[in-house]
């Protein structure tokens, strides 16, 4: 049998044969902005017919090397043949019960693998839901139900979603909350994340900043605290050594429930299976979703069973959460998480990647950083001030999607190009995507 990994995967790429956007994706998005309301943005305006592997083919037949994954969640690919089997079989079976009408076995199967693979030697209970905007919002639920407190904790940068609750959570304006206020402020409450390049604080000076936060408005105020392993729309902000241990260390101590948001982060992505594991940190409620489905919408809320099961019967649940199609999906991308091929490829990719972004930043003077963890990388452009250069970093951006490379930019400042492969991705693609990309900072900023 060839391994999940041989199977999903092509190197034929980049193949560029017309101008980017090509004329049937120009055509159909001339459709789009007359059918589709202005409020969906896109990074680059191709459309697709079908993938293979990491390669996204579009309806012109140029073929794009994906360093995005659909924002980490294509994980295994965006056409792996075990999603697509079981996907299929499941379908022909039946699309939907309800899980709170009539149950299925897929659904159990779906918790008990995040169970035993979820950070914390403890008993654990799952929940399933759609989004992880809705994971998030649910673990906010459970911690009040446990606690009886109201307030929730939060990191400047962070990034949990564009539902209400989420959005007020999220710390970036534009785009996710420009106009759409007022928010539950006094439900939402921001501490330092100890921004490494930024915050000027270290690990223990940025400990003492959150403690004063708690302090300030009453540790019996908080439910939870909710934190990223590593900060993805943020801008890729791996903590300080130590800081994610000694916010656990603060939540436990105040009684507030500790949760970890793997959504981006989690299910392979940093080279090991949950990020927080490189923190040796685990959160008493672990949320996952995006590479959990491999792009069908399925969530995950993780963690101690007596905080799980603090809630009445019938206080949780969701027309579609854990939909049977979307848990065979999962299965799937389990079977390929579980292969020890996909790890040890995700630590090939690091390498790849930083064998080429690392010397730049010694290198280019408007290069302030690389960082990030396996397949999750990035690299900064800021003038040597720290002043951010988003102009440049989606120009650079633009050049890469023009070659046939699938960059994504983010970051608090949008001056951030983020990596993010498929952990199937051969590495020799990903290098070569990677080139692309080092030719195209050096010719634009030479
Ligand atoms: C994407 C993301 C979310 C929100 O997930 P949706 O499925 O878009 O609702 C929450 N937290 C983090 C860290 C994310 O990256």
């Amino acid at each position: 049998m060839t391994s999940a990994l041989t199977e999903a995967t092509h190197l034929d790429a980049p193949v560029i044969v017309t101008e980017i956007p090509g004329p049937r994706s120009a055509a159909l998005h001339a459709e789009r902005t007359r059918a589709i309301t202005d409020g969906f943005g896109v990074a680059l305006p191709v459309f697709i017919d079908h993938a293979d592997g990491a390669v996204l083919v579009d309806v012109d037949g140029n073929r794009f090397i994906d360093l995005a994954s659909g924002i980490a969640v294509t994980s295994v690919g965006a056409a792996h043949p075990r999603v697509a089997e079981r996907v299929a079989a499941q379908a022909a079976r039946f699309t939907h019960t309800c899980f709170m009408v009539t149950e299925y076995e897929s659904f159990i199967r779906v918790a008990e693998w995040l169970n035993a693979r979820v950070p914390g030697d403890w008993d654990k209970r799952t929940a399933l839901f759609s989004t992880g905007a809705e994971a998030v919002e649910n673990a906010v639920k459970i911690a009040r139900k446990h606690t009886g407190r109201p307030r929730v904790l939060v990191l400047d940068e962070a990034y949990h979603g564009r539902s209400l609750l989420t959005m007020a959570m999220t710390a970036k304006e534009h785009p996710y909350r420009t106009g759409f206020g007022p928010f539950p402020e006094d439900v939402v409450v921001r501490a330092t994340n100890g921004n490494r390049l930024r915050s000027g604080l270290d690990t223990d000076e940025a400990l003492a900043e959150v403690e004063r936060v708690i302090t300030e408005h009453g540790p019996e105020m908080f439910a939870a605290m909710v934190v990223e392993p590593i900060q993805g729309e943020g801008g890729f902000n791996v903590p300080q050594p130590s800081f994610l241990a000694g916010l656990a260390e603060l939540a436990r101590r105040h009684g507030i429930v500790f949760v970890v948001d793997e959504i981006q982060a989690g299910l392979g992505r940093t080279g090991r299976m949950f990020a927080s594991e490189h923190d040796g940190v685990a959160g008493d409620l672990t949320l996952t979703a995006k590479a959990l489905g491999a792009g069908l919408p399925i969530s995950a809320v993780t963690g101690r069973a007596d905080i799980m099961n603090s809630v009445h019967v019938g206080g949780l649940g969701g027309t579609y959460a854990g939909n049977p199609i979307a848990c065979e999906a999962a299965l799937a991308v389990f079977e390929v998480l579980d292969d020890p091929a996909t790890l040890a490829n995700v630590a090939r990719i690091e390498s790849a990647v930083r064998d080429r972004l690392d010397p730049l930043v010694a290198e280019i003077a408007v290069v302030a950083d690389v960082r990030g963890r396996g397949a999750m990388l990035a690299i900064e452009f800021a003038d040597t001030d720290l002043t951010p250069r988003p102009d440049l970093t989606a120009e650079i951006s633009r050049a890469c999607h023009q070659a046939g490379v699938l960059t994504l930019t983010t970051g608090t400042h949008g001056n951030v190009i983020r990596l993010l492969p498929p952990l199937i991705a051969e590495p020799e693609l990903v290098a070569r995507g990677v080139d692309i990309l080092v030719a195209a900072i050096r010719e634009l900023t030479a």
